[in-house]
C-alpha cells in the first residue's frame, strides 16, 4: 500500500460529465480509497469562455450520484492563477523560461515551413537565446519553458509502461499567454504540486502532456507525480465515441433509468478484471482494484452489456428500495395505498425490466386514471365472443368475497372448466382491458394489487364502451 496517496479528478467544465470522465473519476477514487489516501476534485475552469456553471453542477451531481466522494472542498483552478504565475516567473528568473515575441503570423509561417519540410510543426526556439529590441518589446510576449534539446524524457506509467520521448520532439511550450494568463500545461502542474497530488490517473490522450509537464517539475526541482494514463473508451466499432454511440453524460444514463451501481460496475470492468468475478460491491472494488492491471488497449463501449448489468442490479434490489428510487425519479411521494400495491407486484415486474424507466412503465397500470386508453392493438378485444366472456367473468368476480391468490386462482379454475376454455383465452383480453397493454406477468399477480373494485370498474368501462 502506498502511503499518503493523493489523487485528483480534474475535469474542465466545458461540458457534462460523460462516461469516459466517470471512469477516470472512478479509478482515481478507487486508487485513493484502496490506499487510504485522498481524492481531490479540481474543476479546471481557467477557460472562462467555455466553462459553464451548469457543467460544474452536472459534474458535482454526477459524482455524488455515483457515490464518488472527494476529500475537502472543491478546488477551482481559476482561484489559483496567481500561484501559477508565481511559478512561471520563478522559471523565468532561474533561466528555465523565456519570453517569446513571435507574432501569430510568424508562428503560422513557422508551422507551414516545418510542414513543407516534412518536420513536425513545433516552435523553432527563435527566442530561446535572443535579446529583444525596442521594436520587439512593443509586442506582448508569451512565456515559454526552456525544455532540454537533447536526451529523453521518460514517463514511467503504471498502465502504459516506460514511455520515452525524444526531447528534440518536445517544443518550448507556452506557460503564460501574452495576456499573462497561465496555460493548462502550467496550471495543472502547479496545482498538482501545491495540492500534494502524488498520483495522476487520466485519459491516455494526456500522455504527451505528461512529457511536457514532467519538464516543468524537473525545472522546478519537484519530483513528478506517478502517472497512469488509461485508454479512452471507444465506440463498439473502435472509433472515437460520439453521442450517437451512447456517449452520454452520466445524468442522461440516470434519466434513462440506469442505477449508479451498474454504471460503476460496468466502468470498473471495462479494461480491468479480477478473475471471473462479475459484480463488485463498492468495498470489493476498493479492495481488489489495481491500477497496474488496467489494460493498455482501448476499451469499447458495449451498451448491451451495460443494460444486462443494470437488469441484474434491478433484480437485486428489494421492493422498498425500488419504491424509494421510483418516487425520487418521478419526484412524487407515493401514498401508502399505492405503495402497498406496488409492493405486491414489483417482485414480479422487476424481473421483466432492465431499467427503472421500464419498471415505472409497467407499474403505470396500477394508478392510471379510468377509463383506460387501450394501447395494445395487435389483438382485437372488441368482438362479441370476448364481450360475452368478459361479461360472464365479471359476474363470477362479483360473487367472490376474498381477494387473495387462492380465491382468484379458484375463480379462474372454475371459470375455465365452466366455459371449457384455456387460461390464455380469458387472460389475454383481460390483461388488455385491465392494463391497456400486455403487462408481462401472470394474470393473478396483476389482479391482486388492482383490487376487486377497480377490476370491476375497469371491466365495466370496457363493457359500456
Ligand atoms: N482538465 C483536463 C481535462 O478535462 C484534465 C487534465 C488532467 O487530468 O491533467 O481533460
Amino acid at each position: 500500500m502506498d502511503i499518503n496517496v493523493v489523487t485528483r479528478f480534474a475535469p474542465s467544465p466545458t461540458g457534462n460529465l460523460h462516461i469516459g470522465g466517470c471512469r477516470t473519476a472512478l479509478y482515481n477514487w478507487l486508487y485513493a480509497r484502496h490506499n487510504k489516501g485522498k481524492m481531490i476534485l479540481r474543476i479546471e475552469d481557467t477557460d472562462k469562455e467555455r466553462s459553464t456553471d451548469s457543467a460544474i453542477k452536472n459534474i458535482k451531481d454526477g459524482m455524488e450520484w455515483l457515490g464518488l466522494n472527494w476529500d475537502g472542498d472543491i478546488y477551482y483552478q481559476s482561484n489559483s492563477i496567481k500561484d501559477h504565475q508565481d511559478i512561471a516567473y520563478k522559471l523565468l528568473e532561474s533561466g528555465n523560461a523565456y519570453y517569446c515575441y513571435c507574432t501569430e503570423d510568424e508562428l503560422a509561417l513557422m508551422r507551414e515551413s516545418a510542414l513543407n519540410q516534412k518536420k513536425s510543426p513545433i516552435y523553432n526556439n527563435k527566442w530561446r537565446d535572443r535579446i529583444p529590441t525596442d521594436v520587439n518589446k512593443k509586442i506582448r510576449p508569451v512565456l515559454r519553458l526552456k525544455t532540454p534539446m537533447i536526451g529523453k524524457t521518460i514517463v514511467d506509467d503504471s498502465v502504459q509502461g516506460l514511455i520515452e520521448f525524444d526531447n528534440k520532439d518536445i517544443d518550448d511550450f507556452v506557460l503564460l499567454r501574452s495576456d499573462g494568463t497561465p496555460t493548462y500545461m502550467l496550471a495543472s502542474v502547479v496545482d498538482d504540486y501545491n495540492q500534494g497530488v502524488t498520483h495522476i490517473i487520466r485519459g491516455d490522450d494526456h500522455l504527451n502532456n505528461a512529457a511536457r509537464q514532467i519538464n516543468i517539475c524537473l525545472s522546478m526541482g519537484w519530483e513528478p507525480p506517478k502517472y497512469s494514463h488509461i485508454p479512452l473508451i471507444h465506440s463498439s466499432d473502435g472509433l472515437k465515441l460520439s453521442k450517437r454511440d451512447g456517449a452520454l453524460s452520466v445524468s442522461d444514463y440516470g434519466d434513462q433509468g440506469y442505477l449508479p451501481e451498474s454504471i460503476l460496475n460496468y466502468l470498473l470492468r471495462l479494461g480491468w478484471s479480477y478473475g471471473d468475478k462479475e459484480y463488485f460491491t463498492k468495498d470489493e472494488m476498493i479492495q481488489y482494484f489495481d491500477i497496474n492491471k488496467v489494460h493498455k488497449s482501448p476499451a469499447r463501449l458495449d451498451l448491451k452489456k451495460l443494460l444486462n448489468i443494470n437488469s441484474y442490479y434491478l433484480k437485486e434490489k428489494n421492493e422498498d428500495d425500488l419504491i424509494q428510487l421510483l418516487s425520487k425519479k418521478i419526484n412524487i411521494k407515493i401514498d401508502t395505498v399505492l405503495e402497498r400495491k406496488m409492493k405486491q407486484i414489483i417482485p414480479h415486474l422487476k424481473t421483466k425490466s432492465k431499467t427503472l424507466n421500464e419498471l415505472l412503465e409497467l407499474l403505470e397500470y396500477l394508478h392510471i386514471k379510468r377509463p383506460l386508453l387501450i394501447r395494445e392493438n395487435n389483438f382485437n378485444i372488441y368482438t362479441d365472443e370476448v364481450n360475452a366472456l368478459i361479461q360472464s367473468f365479471k359476474t363470477s368476480i362479483e360473487r367472490i368475497e376474498d381477494w387473495d391468490l387462492d380465491s382468484i386462482k379458484t375463480l379462474f379454475d372454475n371459470f375455465l372448466t365452466e366455459y371449457n376454455i384455456k387460461l390464455m383465452d380469458i387472460a389475454k383480453p383481460l390483461r388488455i382491458i385491465l392494463t391497456g397493454s400486455l403487462v408481462p406477468t401472470g394474470i393473478y399477480d396483476l389482479l391482486i394489487p388492482l383490487g376487486k373494485e377497480e377490476t370491476l370498474n375497469r371491466i365495466s368501462d370496457y363493457l359500456n364502451n
